[in-house]
């Protein structure tokens, strides 16, 4: 029997990575994977995420020949109707570093199929240009593609190489995917707390379901914004009325909501809540230091939005404004006619929407409870006795990790091995929930290590993942398996020191 080779030799891992037959693997793999129709929104798809799930947990055993009693699929803990999440194990050396890999499987709706590159069918997977290109100019269209299959698959692929090369994987690996992502994650948190043996000794988190900053410069995400959601509804009548008849002897619902919104920020960005931006962190030098070498081009962005003007047209203040600081956005009105012709009703009720992008060190609970305080005053301020509801909806904590730790040294490191630069550190201006109960759960390092470009489209019509960030991102996650292996005894310590 062959000798393993050493892990850190991986320039055999590129070249195999990179020839014809693993090439048309992998696209063949991500083409079955994006016809499933997965989409976790839609209820008469559902049996498409079970097929999918166990899609994978059968994957997981034919090529990588994890065993089966190393993996589990198990019932979502809020109602088994739902998408089940996937449990599995791979490797239990105790001197080995252990990584956990989240995923999800679920993929958003494709509605509108005549707006895709493949005109009928938006889960099939479609090569552009169909002959011809070459690694760089390839994209591959489907619902999926880049979120999250695309990025799941470059785990699949990138360890398949190691073992069809007889290498090693230098770590003990753990997975984690779940299925109902898109749908808010529904059973994903309880689970987690009711299989804590399996989140035991875990040394490092990784996550790739985040994008690049741009097309051409890799990066590696430490932050993300949270989110506080707030409804707030006004009362003025027992049913619509006539303004012919009764405009000006009523106070409106409508008219003291405007008054309330109209309130909440400066218009150039400010956020005029009574102490909402107490606790947001002072910029040091090092963070400042960061945003420096980032490629961003605040003048592209700007004319890829359509907008007239940026808040902040340089680029350190328009990346901190989405990253660091946070905002308020007003998201609309119900009960307030929207109809095109000149109506007359006055709403006997109408609801706002607002919500906040939280940022670290603001702790959801006292920013619901100064938002209330402070909607109820403008409307006491105002004499109103329309009766108002406030309610605080949904929130989630902004989340930021260190990192100079050694998880993201060798995710670092990963991406500058594969593509020969310096990748940018970036945050995230929306939420995953699942980084900050990953980071508790485990007590660990939680990294986010993205594959795809910005411009990947992962919500929206014709979303696609290029031939060259799918085959590099194999490359990526598989260095960083690497690297990862070589930093264990800092990992470790690190680890045993924190409990
Ligand atoms: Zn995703």
């Amino acid at each position: 029997m062959a000798k393993p080779k050493a892990a850190d030799e991986l320039q055999d891992f590129y070249d195999y990575l990179m020839k014809q037959e693993t090439i048309d693997r992998s696209i063949n793999l991500l083409a079955d994977y994006c016809a499933i129709k997965s989409v976790s929104g839609d209820e008469t798809l559902r049996p498409e995420c079970f097929t999918m799930v166990h899609r994978v947990y059968s994957d997981l055993h034919s090529l990588l020949g994890i065993p089966l009693v190393n993996m589990r699929i198990h019932n979502n803990p809020e109602d088994k109707k739902l998408p089940p999440i996937l449990t599995a194990h791979m490797g239990n050396d105790p001197s080995k570093t252990t990584l956990l890999v989240y995923g999800h499987l679920d993929v958003q709706p494709a509605p509108d199929p005549e707006n895709w590159v493949h005109q009928d069918d938006p889960f099939k997977l479609t090569k552009v240009p169909a002959t011809g290109g070459t690694f760089e100019t390839i994209k591959y269209y489907a619902r999926g593609s880049t979120d999250d299959k695309g990025p799941v698959l470059g785990w699949i692929n990138a360890i398949k190489a190691y073992q069809d090369l007889n290498m090693e994987v230098p770590v003990n690996i753990k997975f984690l995917f779940e299925c109902m992502e898109e749908s808010g994650g529904i059973g994903l948190e309880q689970l987690i707390e009711e299989q804590s043996a399996f989140f035991e000794g875990v040394d490092a988190v990784c996550i790739s379901d985040n994008y690049w900053l741009g097309l051409t410069k890799p990066c590696v995400t430490y932050g993300l914004r949270g989110i506080s959601y707030y409804n707030v509804t006004i009362e003025c009548a027992a049913g619509d009325l006539h303004s012919g008849v009764y405009g000006g002897t009523v106070r409106e619902a409508m008219i003291d909501l405007i008054n309330i919104f109209s309130q909440l920020t400066d218009g150039k960005g400010g956020i005029k809540i009574d102490g909402v931006n107490d606790d947001v962190l002072v910029m040091t030098d090092d963070e400042l230091a960061l945003y420096g070498p980032i490629d961003f081009d605040p003048e592209e962005y700007r004319k890829e939005i359509g907008t007239k003007e940026l808040l902040y047209p340089d680029k350190v203040g328009t990346l901190t404004h989405r990253w660091r600081y946070p905002s308020l956005s007003i998201h609309g009105f119900v009960g307030a006619s929207d109809g095109n012709e000149d109506q007359t009703v006055i709403p006997r009720q109408v609801k706002g929407k607002f919500s906040i992008r939280l940022v670290p060190n603001q702790d959801p609970a006292d920013i619901d409870a100064k938002v209330e305080a402070y909607v109820k005053k403008l409307h006491t301020q105002s004499g109103s006795k329309n009766p108002l509801t406030f309610v605080a909806t949904t929130s989630a904590p902004a989340w930021v990790s260190d990192n100079t730790d050694a998880n993201y040294k060798a995710g670092i490191n990963a991406q500058k091995r594969v593509y020969g630069i310096e990748p940018d550190l970036t945050r995230e201006g929306g939420s995953i929930p699942v980084t900050l109960t990953l980071q508790n759960a485990t007590n660990s390092s939680v990294m986010l290590l993205p594959i795809g470009q910005s411009d990947d489209g992962a919500h929206s019509q014709n979303e696609k993942m290029s031939e060259r960030n799918y085959i590099n991102g194999a490359k990526v996650l598989g260095t960083y398996l690497n690297e990862l292996g070589k930093a264990q005894k800092t990992l470790k310590s690190k680890k045993t020191g924190k409990k």
